[in-house]
């Protein structure tokens, strides 16, 4: 049995009660298994005492990033994928729409509607992520304002046929306002409005690499995306390994984590890897709410740019934390940047 097949196994996820059960079993008959289970302990790093930390897996510009390829088979087969590999892996993730992407013409799509729908059919959550994806840094509150509100539609009509309602906002381009009166502005709207803000503190270029993979597949090169697919993972491993330190560093401890990722084709076929990737660095996947309980998120931000960075940056620029604290960021590689230009 694989590594990975054992971590998705009922036994595994049962806890590891069930392991230390097995490994201290009297009889002799689970020999075999307890040597097994002690090598892949020893082997994949994993702690008896389960994972230590927690990420919650957030996506943006729902229903789907397609890069203006309008196949509904294809934008299909990239849902069903990526939202049956978030079922698979226990992943409790969140997705922020963009509306303007449910109407054709003025006219609700039913189709992308019917994408979005799956999400909550499979157990995940929907948040608002505005009608048109505004850059607030360059409009005005009012515009902006406007723009929640119509973008927030259809998603509370779905929320409202499951029993739920709207909780989260995730700002485009992780824009919350260049000047404190902006940002002030808009948080006294969403208050009123009863959202609470989806922060990031995994801030990272997935975008990129997945207009690299996206043309790599339409000119067939299959290599090319594999290549790319891996480089993806360790790429986001360094990053994790990059916010790891400067939490570290802020707060004395690894605060829970909240991951900025696109519903691109991308993560639809790497979503797996990237799971594993996660548990094999003792991370549990948990919900946005289990992360927003953690007290690092009432820091204060008391800073304000065009700048669009993780939460992390924002708390550590607020506090007065200078370049040497920022060095080490992880680059994106040089030939996705430029398959992605
Ligand atoms: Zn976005």
């Amino acid at each position: 049995m694989l590594i990975k097949d054992l971590k998705n196994s009922e036994e595994f996820i049962a806890g590891d009660d069930t392991i230390l059960r097995v490994l201290l079993h009297p009889d002799k008959a689970c020999l075999n298994m307890r040597i097994l289970l002690l090598l892949i302990l020893l082997f994949s790093g994993l702690s008896l005492y389960g994972q230590e930390k927690q990420v919650c897996f957030t996506f943006d510009d729902l229903p789907v990033v397609s890069y203006g390829k309008n196949d509904t088979c294809y934008q299909k087969n990239l849902t069903d994928k990526l939202v049956q590999s978030l079922k698979e892996n226990r992943i409790p993730a969140i997705g922020f729409v963009n509306e303007r992407k449910l109407y054709d013409n003025g006219k609700r799509n039913p189709f992308q509607v019917n994408m979005l729908k799956s999400w909550l059919d499979n157990g995940l959550e929907i948040g608002n992520h505005t009608y048109s994806h505004p850059d607030y840094n360059s409009v005005s509150f009012e515009k902006y304002s406007a723009d929640i509100l119509k973008g927030e539609v259809i998603t509370k009509e779905l929320l409202a046929n499951n029993g739920r309602t709207i909780k989260y906002f995730r700002h485009p381009f992780l824009h919350v306002g260049n000047t404190k009166a902006k940002a002030d502005s808009l948080n006294t709207f969403l208050l009123e409005h009863a959202y609470t803000v989806a922060p990031v503190t995994i801030d990272n270029d997935d975008y990129l690499f997945a207009l690299a993979y996206k043309r790599a597949q339409d000119k067939k090169e299959v290599q090319m995306m594999q290549q790319i697919g891996l480089d993806y993972i360790d790429y986001m491993e360094q990053k994790l390994k990059y916010y790891e330190r400067q939490s570290n560093a802020l707060f004395g401890r690894h605060i829970p984590q909240i991951l900025l990722l696109h519903a691109n084709l991308l993560n639809s076929d790497y979503i797996a890897l990237l799971a594993e990737m996660f548990w094999r660095n003792n991370y549990e996947f948990v919900s946005l709410d289990r992360v927003l309980e953690d007290k690092a998120y009432e820091s204060a931000i008391t800073v304000y740019g065009n700048w669009g960075i993780s939460w992390i940056d924002k708390w550590a620029l607020s506090r007065g934390e200078k370049g040497v604290f920022f060095k080490d960021e992880p680059a994106t590689p040089e030939y996705i940047k430029k398959l992605s230009e």
